[in-house]
């Protein structure tokens, strides 16, 4: 193998006779003095594009017979002779404008869609998991679609991340690993016009849309009357003639009362998107899990019948199922009682779709992920955020046992403030003392479901104040981090493989 042959390129991008890329990787290591990703690198119409490592961080590195013609700042070129001929490197810092080059140069690195399939998403807070996602994801022979861009915009907002970023993270970390079966964009949790139009602006192709400051809890038939008829563009007696024959009128008033306004923002959020988007592809899943009580059949019926008739589509839906889908842990209820509750929403998703379940705050439950796929079959999305940071976090814990102290610390100081807008019971007389005294195995606590929540809450005080430390460790140590990342995805994704 010589470096000429690395340019006879497939029809994949991936080098022929060598798809891991150790010996090519080999061979511009020698070449350019850096050490290259063997997995990245990409042979596409006469050109090399791969991930490499210096002393100073990650370049994007392009190899070429003739100079690159390329005009951004921050890009470096020089001649590499090889015997009597020279080959030409440029190579440039992996930020926006370069990740607008690459997606350019490669178009599975650009965000797609997913549409009926059965996928996953992985969140990641910290910009740094998702070739560890990757590994997991690669690993479902049974074919789980990925999401490697998700974030929403609270988390945004307390990560300090941009919806770009977000996405240009998740795409170094797709082409580090030579991913090329194409990944989602989930823009999650949109409650706004300006939440859709900065992800629009970035590039995302899944949105998530979160009714959920607009659903009455309190859902009191009596209201019925008063619903924003105009804006729901039918009236009440058209509304009663529709479901006469499925359900009782006081069961009806009740969910459109506790629905109705929430069905008007979905219908405008998506008309904005719609419009926006301005003939581009996108998919859209309606989320209402992040309310008090859980989505009755009947209330999902509503919500389906009703989302039609306003000529909304959309690929999933999230109900709030029964039982506590609490962060970080597994699923707490009765999971006889779940799996009534899975199995009827299911039913309903393809009789009134087909649309995909969606499970939100899906990380962990490992206990109903079973129940979930004998319901849903191929028609289901898991949705993960903060489980990669938790991993993250056992990656400190292995690699630098003072830092995750001071993480563990903090999280004990922020924990009664920082749980103000999350469903979780830790309480942290029941997890291990904050000074960890007595504690050898500090994996442990990361399994521990007191600590782990108050972990799990605390992220955005946690990477405010060691969020630069944190990234350092996880840089260092990325292979560490990729299999503890690897191993913890293997086992959510087991059931859906
Ligand atoms: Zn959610």
């Amino acid at each position: 193998m010589n470096i000429q042959s690395l340019f006879d390129s497939t029809a994949t991008g991936q080098i022929s006779g060598d798809p891991e890329g150790g010996q090519s990787a080999q061979l511009l290591g020698t070449l350019t003095g850096a050490r290259v990703y063997p997995r990245s690198i990409t042979s596409l119409n006469g050109k090399l594009y791969f991930l490499m490592k210096e002393a100073g961080g990650k370049y994007l590195a392009v190899v070429s017979q003739s100079p690159l013609e390329i005009k951004l700042a921050q890009v470096h070129q020089r001649r590499l002779q090889v015997s009597d001929e020279a080959l030409h490197l440029t190579t440039m810092p992996l930020n926006a404008p370069s990740a607008i080059f690459l997606r350019q140069q490669i178009n599975w690195l650009q965000p797609t869609l997913l549409g009926l399939s059965k996928s996953a998403g992985c969140g990641d807070r910290l910009g740094l998991a998702t070739p560890g996602h990757v590994r997991a994801i690669r690993s479902c022979k049974g074919g789980v679609r990925p999401i490697y861009a998700q974030q929403s915009i609270r988390e945004m907002a307390r990560t300090s991340r941009t919806p770009t970023q977000v996405l240009d993270d998740a795409m170094w970390g797709a082409f580090q690993e030579g991913w090329r079966s194409g990944f989602g964009a989930d823009a999650d949790h949109l409650k706004t016009y300006e939440d859709i139009d900065s992800c629009v602006a970035a590039g995302y192709t899944f949105y998530t849309f979160d009714p959920g400051a607009y659903v009455d809890n309190e859902s009191n038939p009596a209201k019925f009357e008063q619903l924003p008829w105009a804006d729901l563009e039918t009236t009440i007696s058209d509304t009663h003639q529709r479901y006469s024959t499925q359900m009782e009128p006081q069961i009806l008033a009740s969910g459109l009362v506790k629905y109705g306004r929430a069905l008007v923002h979905v219908k405008q959020m998506y008309r904005h998107l719609r419009s926006t988007m301005a003939g581009r592809p996108y998919e859209v899943e309606v989320s209402v899990d992040e309310t008090d009580q859980p989505t009755t059949a009947s209330e999902h019926l509503i919500i389906a019948t009703e989302l039609h008739r306003l000529g909304v589509e959309w690929v999933s839906l999230a109900p709030r199922f029964v039982g506590r889908f609490e962060k970080g842990v597994d699923y707490i209820g009765d999971v006889n009682v779940f799996e009534k509750d899975c199995a009827e929403h299911a039913r309903l998703a393809r009789q009134l779709g087909p649309y995909k379940l969606s499970i939100h705050s899906g990380s962990d439950k490992f206990s109903i992920y079973p129940i979930v796929v004998r319901w849903t079959g191929e028609l289901v999305h898991l949705k993960t955020a903060g489980t990669s940071y938790l991993e993250a976090l056992r990656t400190v814990a292995r690699c630098d046992a003072n830092l995750f102290r001071q993480v563990y610390r903090l999280a004990h100081e922020r924990y009664a403030e920082d749980r103000a807008s999350y469903h979780v019971s830790a309480d942290p007389a029941r997890a291990p003392r904050a000074d960890l005294s007595g504690v050898n195995d500090l994996q442990a606590v990361l399994n521990q479901f007191d600590a782990r929540q108050m972990l799990h809450v605390c992220f955005g005080s946690i990477l405010a104040t060691y969020g630069e430390p944190i990234k350092a460790v996880l840089e260092q140590n990325e292979e560490t981090h990729y299999a503890d990342l690897e191993r913890h995805f293997k086992r959510h994704l087991e059931a859906f493989c």
